[in-house]
């Protein structure tokens, strides 16, 4: 009936809207590309787009410390624990099924034709030695200075040292010279030169510091109260910011349509690389995830996914899983009911270190980049491959292609040339977006595994401090 049809609409208006935009966006990029916008006419017309990546940026920081804080103190240290085991497990597992997606679909479909000639060389990027990079993941989970924390770019050594060499072009350097004309041939992603934080270090910051305000009992109501009113306050917030999200949607997808590189151009070895990864990404999100969603809870995983929508949707329009943080809170609290104490303990800390697609992705590029110097792999280096990999994806900072930036380990791990990296720069704004999706989805299926798993020790509230009680 009518109001069957109306009640629909103003149900799912969200994720109407957002769908609409993606489809408008998409249709006006296309529309707008005849006419050769210069950069900074693109960086006007994307002005909208750039205002909602500030707009959840802003909310990242104090959204994940808070609700890290009053998720870790809503817990006894028993019940976290057992959900952080669980947590991790997931993690684990569907992060290692990743990677060998990965490299089962490089190596059967074989996109690197072992020449460089179709590719054009961009830049030279520094030699770095994995075990740098490895020092650099743990340093960054003991920042120094907690408020430099929040307000540094996300920042490794190994990330300085590629950034550096690009930086002259990047679009910080074009806001400070904002009179400076640049031209569109001299635009290179810059990875990681997008503003983050360092997240890492304030997960395991705020988990310890939530764990002893749990532990204090009531000497710890005071901040545990404070951090639940915030928490609370960002949410709301973030309910007003929804409403803005599919314009800005629309602008940042039309905007990187329009300065997108020419599609002819990524014939021949790129192309078939771009098909490869994506076949990878779409096997792990639509046929592995759901599979494990339903085997493990025996709920419909699609049901699960649709409630979703508007998060992915995000995803892909930031290519930023971090900056997608509030609108997955949103999606899975409000359309799919999880537990709160289930989201704010997995989501941050899924977001920052469980990158499915990062690591899916991190892997098989570096194969097609062997693929492509005629690079014969054995077995061990594969292996070798996959850890770093693993290592990769969960040193990167969710922010756009960050992962780009992290491949340095891998390739180095084995001996292949980080320069190389270069090769696949020009699709990989297209293929940072699908796995930032991927990255969120799964994120998002783990929350509803480990709310499932922990069933018994939710049930258990105890009423007057809220603290779930283990039973012996
Ligand atoms: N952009 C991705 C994310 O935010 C990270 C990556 O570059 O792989 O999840």
């Amino acid at each position: 009936t009518k109001n069957d049809v109306r009640g629909f609409f103003v149900r799912n208006a969200f994720v109407i809207f957002t769908v609409a935009a993606v489809i408008i966006g998409i249709i006006l990029g296309f529309a707008l590309r005849p006419y050769n916008m210069s950069y900074r006419e693109v960086k006007f017309f994307s002005f909208p787009g750039e205002l909602l990546m500030r707009m959840l940026q802003m909310l990242v920081l104090p959204l994940l410390v808070s609700s890290l804080i009053t998720g870790m103190a809503a817990l006894d240290s028993r019940a976290s624990g057992k959900m952080g085991m669980r947590a991790v497990m997931y993690y684990t597992i569907t992060t290692v099924i990743a990677v060998f997606i990965g490299i089962v679909m490089v190596l059967i479909i074989h996109p690197g034709k072992g020449s460089k000639d179709e590719f054009t060389k961009q830049q030279q990027i520094e030699q770095v030695s994995p075990a740098d990079a490895f020092l650099d993941l743990i340093r960054n989970m003991f920042p120094p200075n907690l408020v430099e924390a929040c307000t540094k770019q996300f920042k490794t050594q190994y990330a300085k040292r590629i950034v550096h060499v690009k930086m002259t072009v990047n679009d910080t350097v074009f806001a400070l010279n904002g009179s400076q004309e640049i031209t569109r041939e001299e635009m290179i992603p810059v990875p990681g030169a997008v503003n983050g934080v360092n997240a890492l270090g304030l997960v395991v910051f705020s988990m310890c510091f939530g764990l002893i305000i749990g532990s204090m009992r009531e000497q710890g109501q005071p901040l545990k109260d404070f951090f639940d009113c915030l928490n609370e306050a960002i949410m709301r917030l973030v309910a007003i910011i929804m409403w803005y999200a599919p314009v800005g949607i629309l602008f940042l997808i039309a905007g990187k349509i329009v300065e997108m590189d020419d599609i002819t151009s990524m014939g021949g070895q790129l192309g078939m690389y771009t098909v490869t990864v994506i076949c990878g990404l779409l096997i792990h999100a639509i046929v592995v995830l759901p599979t494990l969603y339903f085997v493990i809870t025996r709920k419909n995983p699609f049901v699960y996914i649709a409630g979703l929508l508007q998060a992915l949707i995000t995803a892909l329009g930031t290519s930023s899983s971090s900056a997608t943080l509030p609108i997955t809170f949103k999606c899975l609290e409000e359309n799919n009911k999880v537990d709160k104490r289930v989201t704010r303990f997995v989501l941050p800390v899924g977001a920052t270190i469980n990158m499915d697609g990062t690591a899916l992705y991190e892997a098989l590029a570096a194969i097609f980049i062997a693929q492509v110097n005629d690079y014969d792999l054995n077995f061990g280096q594969i292996l070798t491959i996959s850890i770093t990999a693993t290592a990769a994806s969960i040193g990167a900072a969710g922010i756009p292609q960050a992962g780009l930036v992290t491949m340095v380990i891998v390739l180095t791990s084995v001996g292949l040339p980080t320069d190389d990296i270069t090769l696949i720069i020009a699709v990989d704004w297209f293929l940072d977006r699908l796995r930032t999706t991927t990255n969120v989805l799964g994120d998002s299926i783990g929350a509803g595994i480990v709310e499932h798993l922990s069933r018994h020790e939710l049930q258990n509230k105890d009423p007057e401090t809220g603290n779930s009680v283990v039973e012996e």
